[in-house]
């Protein structure tokens, strides 16, 4: 028997979706003209589906910055930090980072995912508890097993449930991490921060929230679902990412913990890789200037975020539970979700297909993500053709009107 036997239902549920073209899971952008189109097939298309949040892939200056790092110190670092050494723009990305949070201590690391593997598996160890929100990203989970404390679900978003939770272990010893996200990558639904930090102070625990989809996106100063919920003081150790609203590659932990920077030399996936090459750490600190002095950026993309929310309301899709800049249409089953899927791109719009296990619920989603690079008529464009596909598939009786005379 091979090796991959054990794939063999992976593998059928993979060629099922494959017999569709294009397939859902191999889309290839032959040519991107901007960080809101590209091509794929040959056909100019919307990226609705990219988590480039502020659209600063291709801000020309965080290009410039990364070209000139790219020319002075090269392609990549060759090695880890702990045993080859830092470049100086490793600790100051950290710097530039700990000031933008208002905390003491950064640890930069290759990948989002890679943060949360990192500090889940060191902070908390055998004997520890770690109680994660039952929706956590696969980073948080994958985390969680690498590391040797005991891990518990509680229903996702749901305080009363985390407080029954920690309430049975009162008296158990050890350390207890509560982990949360800022924006839930699949519905985009927020975190209830105030509860859980009450839950939190109440019970003694720690909280970890993972700002991915919410830095550069909530809070006065863009710094996240902590800020924007007031309760920055209750949150004892924020991860990210800069592969969303920073357009790069990378991963972070701000904390204010005393002690911090033991972390280095025990957090195998921070000791154990290759460092971010100069030119991604170059983009990334001029990608976060810009987040911090042009609040504007923050602001479009608020107000697309509504506009596609709205639109896609208004027509009667099955959308999450408020706005934010992602947006995703539940529907009823599998097969219709890549119909649906299928016939957006072929009409020129790209989004994310995402399939159970690996959703809420269990039930397919059309993800969007939206872009403070949009325009207003690429966001009209698309809400119009969710509504032209909606109706071709009988999934909107056919007397569904204009969409965008309803949110002009
Ligand atoms: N946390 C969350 C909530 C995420 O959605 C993601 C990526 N989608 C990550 C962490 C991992 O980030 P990265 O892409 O930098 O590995």
């Amino acid at each position: 028997m091979s090796i991959l036997a054990k794939f063999s239902q992976l593998q059928h549920t993979y060629d099922a979706l494959s017999a569709v073209k294009p397939n859902p899971f191999a889309v290839t952008f032959d040519e991107i003209i901007s960080s809101t189109e590209g091509v794929i097939d040959g056909r100019q298309t919307i990226l609705l589906g990219t988590n480039n949040y502020l659209g600063l892939t291709m801000d020309p200056e965080c290009i410039e910055q990364s070209v000139q790092a790219l020319r002075q110190q090269g392609t990549g670092t060759t090695g880890s930090r702990v045993a080859n050494g830092s470049y100086a723009s490793h600790r100051a990305l950290e710097q530039d980072l700990a000031n933008f949070f208002g905390r003491e201590h950064c640890m930069v690391f290759s990948t989002g995912y890679q943060a949360n593997l990192g500090m889940l598996s060191t902070l908390v160890g055998r004997g520890d508890h770690l109680i994660l929100d039952a929706d956590s990203h696969a980073s948080i989970y994958d985390g969680a097993r690498l590391g040797h404390a005991e891990v518990i679900r509680f229903r996702h978003s749901d305080p009363e449930d985390l407080y029954k939770r920690l309430r049975r272990l009162k008296d158990v010893p050890g350390s207890k991490m509560i982990v949360v996200e800022g924006i839930y990558s699949m519905l985009g639904d927020l975190a209830p921060l105030r509860e859980i930090a009450a839950v939190k102070r109440e019970m003694g625990a720690y909280l970890m929230v993972d700002e991915a989809h919410s830095m550069g996106v909530l809070g006065e100063r863009g710094r996240g679902l902590a800020e924007a919920a007031g309760v920055e003081a209750d949150v004892d150790f924020i991860v990210g990412t800069f592969s969303k609203s920073l357009g790069s590659v990378g991963g972070f932990c701000v904390a204010d913990i005393e002690g911090f920077d033991i972390l280095r030399v025990a957090c195998r996936p921070y000791m154990f890789t290759a460092s971010l090459p100069p030119s991604i750490i170059a983009s990334t600190r001029q990608a976060l200037r810009r987040l911090e002095s042009d609040k504007p950026l923050r602001q479009r993309l608020s107000s697309n975020a509504e506009r596609l929310y709205q639109g896609l309301r208004q027509l009667g899709l099955n959308v999450g539970p408020h706005a934010s800049p992602i947006v995703s249409v539940a529907l009823e089953d599998q097969e219709l979700a890549v119909r649906f899927w299928n016939a957006l791109l072929q009409s020129g719009l790209y989004l994310n297909l995402a399939l159970p296990p690996a959703t809420p619920s269990n039930r397919p989603l059309l993800r969007a993500s939206v872009s403070a690079a949009h325009s207003r008529r690429q966001i009209d464009r698309a809400v119009e053709l969710f509504g032209e596909v909606a109706v071709a598939l009988g999934v909107l009786p056919a007397t569904t009107g204009s969409p965008v005379a309803m949110v002009a």
